[in-house]
């Protein structure tokens, strides 16, 4: 059977949902258990890793499970297998099931939870709720000598500078003259020791996000000739990639609370939530946060929304709400099961360009540990 290296699956996640962008100190995102070092076929899709989930991925054939909320989330003391989380570790590795969670990231990356969530709410013009990540962009000119700087070009375009919007290879060329006295001990590719030298030099500038600054300054440097290349390196003002936690956007047509209550059960699949606000009010402006949105509550109210939907929602928190007249609706954390669906149809379509001969299946397993009676 044809299979794809697990690290390999891995990469092309992480370009989609990096880990750069989780947003909470010490999130337990990436391997948790066993390795990737190793072929995999078939990679079970799931919200949480249960008993019956890791059953499932057994008899499915899966090498691999990617799960949101992180199997280790707590630091273990001991790795005791008769209880019953030790026992979950245990089946893993017995059965050389690989686990990767991908937590807040996934919630932050476009496509990811907040964006289904919001698309399953059918939202328009939507908006990241809460800005957690920004990335600005750099710009390293370097200075060559005419001969190499064709090279250079092609070196930095390779290491993925000057990519801007639609185009690659982006930079500009500037020619010049370059001045430099080469001293004791020193082993000029131009010139002579003790001579000042002119050298017919180009400036090759290009732009780059900083997340890739390591990246680019390596390639820039093994690539130039001199022994110490000259060249600048500058922050810029200009943002390149802004993301961010929850979504805010507008529905078609204004409901009332008790209206919008109803879509949203049938939207998420819920038998039953709660609601904080007149039901006869008028709602369109929707805040929505995956999970556990408690903290989000005055982000969603400032943002200008006339309803927050996320699930966890304490006592206290409701009250809060309903004096500053936000409504709520929490249809419980379990709602973030849209990311089974997501994740594997986005996974999908990465391998099948890539051609890598991977099948992404949706957990079957109910997780939800509430019951409605
Ligand atoms: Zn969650």
């Amino acid at each position: 059977m044809e299979s794809v290296n697990g690290n390999e699956i891995i990469q092309l996640f992480e370009s989609w949902s990096p880990k750069k962008y989780a947003c909470m100190p010490n999130d337990p995102i990436g391997l948790a258990i066993g390795t990737l070092n190793k072929p995999i076929s078939n990679v079970l899709v799931t919200l949480d890793v249960t008993h019956e989930v890791v059953d499932e991925a057994i008899a499915q054939g899966c090498e691999l499970i990617i799960a949101h909320h992180p199997p280790i989330f707590m630091k273990l003391s001991n790795l005791r297998t008769d209880n019953p989380q030790g026992a979950l570790y245990e089946k893993c590795l017995k059965n050389d099931i690989a686990v990767y969670a991908a937590h807040t990231n996934l919630d932050v990356a476009p496509g990811g939870v907040n964006d289904l969530l919001a698309d399953a709410l059918k939202l328009e013009n939507r908006q990241i709720l809460d800005h957690s990540y920004d990335e600005h962009m750099m710009k390293l000119a370097v200075f060559v000598p005419t001969t190499e700087s064709e090279a250079m070009r092609e070196v930095l375009a390779k290491a993925g500078a000057g990519r801007i919007g639609n185009y690659e290879a982006c930079s500009y060329t500037l020619a010049g003259e370059g001045r430099l006295r080469a001293l004791d001990g020193a082993n000029p590719t131009v010139g002579e020791v003790g001579e000042l030298h002119v050298e017919r030099e180009e400036k090759v500038e290009v732009v780059f996000p900083s997340s890739i600054k390591n990246k680019v300054l390596k390639a820039m440097l093994n690539a130039h000739s001199y022994e110490e290349p000259a060249y600048d390196l500058m922050a810029m003002e200009i943002k390149t990639n802004e993301q961010g936690l929850g979504r805010i956007g507008k529905l078609k047509e204004p409901m009332t609370l008790k209206e919008f209550a109803e879509f949203v059960k049938v939207q998420l699949d819920v038998p039953a939530l709660r609601v904080v606000g007149p039901l006869d009010r008028s709602v369109q402006k929707v805040a929505v946060v995956g999970g556990d949105g408690n903290k989000y509550i005055k982000t969603a109210k400032f943002a200008g929304a006339d309803v927050f939907v996320t699930g966890d929602i304490g006592f206290h928190m409701a009250q809060d709400a309903e004096v500053n007249g936000l409504s709520i609706v929490d249809p419980g954390h379990h709602v973030e099961k849209v990311m089974i669906k997501g994740v594997a149809d986005k996974m999908t379509q990465l391998c099948a360009v890539k051609k890598l001969p991977v099948t992404f299946i949706e957990s079957n397993v109910h997780t939800e540990p509430f019951k409605f009676i």
